[in-house]
């Protein structure tokens, strides 16, 4: 007999190492915690059935503190939860190289936009119960050696499924995998289906049981972006038992816990993050198959208020549906170049504030700020000053403006940081260049809304997606882009921006893209920024109706909820 109504929708629980949630929590690292704040807020929106679970971090990712070298150094980001989360009554314990670590978990809560709340546990180990170093595991956001790493993904994946059952969050739940450091919780599954079994034997049964109710995504196509660890070390950390029992399921390659093979095991649905990052995925883990869903922000979080307000006045239902955007179409470029040099201002002020450096509002400004990292080639845009200051003196003026922090132990990112400001000061007047310390949530935002053109010169084909661009876009901020990741679905050349060099699949040589990117600023963008601000009113709004409208987070969770968390026809089964 069919029930009359049908029974609730599965939950999501949504596992991530780090969050981006508010600037006051500081418990991300760059575009990977960004989009996982930006896609659980989308999901409270939505009305979508959905958790997260992530760390701690009280000491946060780190605080960047710049010289005048533009050497960097970091302090901890240590922040209050007391002040913003709930701590939950139940404590877990998990098992980590024989000792049991105990786990609470710390709630915060996203109201969407309707009302629906989407829950938020932040799992800590800083319990007194604890030894000192087992204490630590839930303090530093990418932190620690590997081991420390290991036994942090421990806390995450299996913590973090002990942590929902104590909440009774247990059945009818899909676990959503973001990136691999969470992959453990696969283990956690398989192992309370083999409960009470002999010998922890399993067959490809059990397997798929699991498989049914993980999704994984993959955020890099960089081998060395997946995190690895020596099979001595999950011996040690895991035990012998579990340690046998990941063996057996076949997701150890070359003597190491790989732990992207291990979520693509034991999930049923695989996507990467764009559509050209999903082929190359296919390509690296050939067997497995790898969707597309291309990533998007939340556009309420990153449209700049005098934006916001043209929207609002405009075209009200954006921010109950971000496809009507499209409908920018309809608004006069007048205001739109109006509410863009709003917010133009407001970056100028806060530049001033921070450095004591003035930008003008009158000169074509060009941002560039993401994690400082080598392939992302912040320096790009210097690789040839003599032709820059030619640029600049004769074609029309051009500041820029930079963030970005290096991980603490990339010493190419910080030499970046270092090319940088070598570039800025060889400029000097000629072209004013200034990188704000400490990039974060609400400077991006500031950032992303008031520059007149965002910059973004990755290595091809390394940027799975990038997301700043499209904080720009939706703030009508073209952007001038290696032909990578998100761009090359939201490229149209002289209507949403332009690009750097071609779009075939093989890697540029660095001085063919710098030449093209002169090239471009040379020829197109700077004749038309001060020659004709009304066909560059146009970019901007096309910038919006075409990129803000779709590479939103709203329509990417819509499409997890289609493709990945309900799909064939589950959502009408009794
Ligand atoms: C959006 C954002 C990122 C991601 O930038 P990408 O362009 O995807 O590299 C990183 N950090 C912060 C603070 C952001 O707001």
């Amino acid at each position: 007999m069919r029930h009359k109504s049908a029974p609730p929708l599965k939950t999501i629980a949504y596992f991530s190492m780090e969050v981006g949630l508010e600037s006051g929590i500081p418990t991300y690292g760059g575009g990977l915690g960004i989009l996982a704040g930006d896609t659980l807020r989308s999901a409270a929106d939505l009305g979508v059935s959905m958790v997260g679970v992530t760390l701690l971090h009280r000491s946060g990712y780190f605080r960047q503190h710049l010289d005048p070298g533009g050497n960097q150094t970091e302090t901890p980001d240590l922040w209050n939860p007391e002040d913003i989360l709930h701590p939950l009554e139940p404590k877990v314990a998990i098992t980590i190289e024989d000792r049991q670590v105990r786990v609470r978990a710390w709630r915060y809560e996203i109201q969407g936009l309707s009302g629906h709340k989407v829950p938020v546990y932040f799992l800590d180990t800083a319990l007194s119960e604890n030894t000192p170093w087992d204490q630590t595991l839930t303090d530093h956001l990418y932190g620690g050696d590997s081991h420390h790493r290991l036994c942090q993904e421990v806390v995450l994946g299996m913590g973090g499924m002990a942590i929902l059952s104590a909440l009774g969050i247990k059945d009818r739940v899909i676990y959503h995998m973001n990136e691999g450091h969470s992959a453990l919780l696969s283990l956690s599954l398989l192992e309370s289906r083999l409960q009470g079994r002999e010998g922890l034997i399993h067959t490809e049964a059990d397997v798929e049981a699991v498989q049914r109710q993980c999704v994984f995504t993959t955020h890099t196509p960089v081998p060395a972006g997946h995190d690895q660890f020596p099979w001595e070390l999950v011996k040690q950390v895991l035990g012998h038992d579990r340690a046998a029992l990941l063996e057996a399921t076949q997701c150890c390659v070359d003597m190491s816990l790989n732990m992207t093979y291990l979520a693509l095991r034991f999930a049923r649905y695989i996507n990467g993050v764009a559509m050209r990052h999903g082929e190359i995925s296919v390509g690296m883990f050939p067997g497995y198959p790898i969707d597309a869903i291309t990533n998007g922000v939340h556009a309420v979080t990153w449209t700049s208020p005098p934006v916001a307000d043209l929207f609002d006045r405009h075209i009200p239902e954006w921010r109950r549906d971000n496809f009507y955007l499209r409908y920018a179409v309809g608004v006069s470029l007048h205001e739109i170049q109006q509410a863009h040099a709003q917010a133009k201002q407001e970056l100028l002020k806060e530049v001033d504030r921070r450095r004591g450096v003035h930008l003008s509002e009158n000169v074509l400004t060009i941002g560039f700020a993401r994690r400082a990292t080598t392939y992302k080639r912040p320096d790009l845009l210097f690789s040839d000053l003599d032709r820059l200051r030619g640029l600049a003196r004769q074609v029309g003026p051009i500041q820029v403006v930079f963030g970005g922090k290096a991980h603490p132990q990339d010493e190419g990112g910080k030499a970046m940081i270092r090319r940088v400001f070598q570039a800025a000061a060889a400029l000097g007047d000629a072209m004013p260049v200034v990188y704000l310390e400490n990039y974060d949530m609400s400077l991006g935002k500031i950032i992303c809304a008031g520059v007149d053109l965002w910059l973004n010169t990755p290595q091809r084909p390394q940027e799975a997606s990038g997301t700043s661009g499209m904080k720009a876009a939706l703030n009508g901020v073209p952007s001038l882009s290696v032909l990578d990741g998100w761009w090359v679905e939201g490229h149209v050349e002289h209507v949403t921006g332009w690009s750097i060099g071609d779009n075939s699949e093989s890697p540029a040589e660095p001085s063919q893209d710098a030449a093209s990117l002169y090239d471009k600023l040379e020829r197109v963008i700077i004749p038309l920024y001060y020659g004709k601000p009304e066909a560059y009113a146009k970019i901007r709004r096309s910038a919006i109706a075409l990129n803000g409208s779709f590479f939103n987070t709203q329509r990417m969770v819509s499409q997890y909820v289609t493709n990945a968390y309900y799909p064939f026809q589950e959502n009408s089964r009794n």
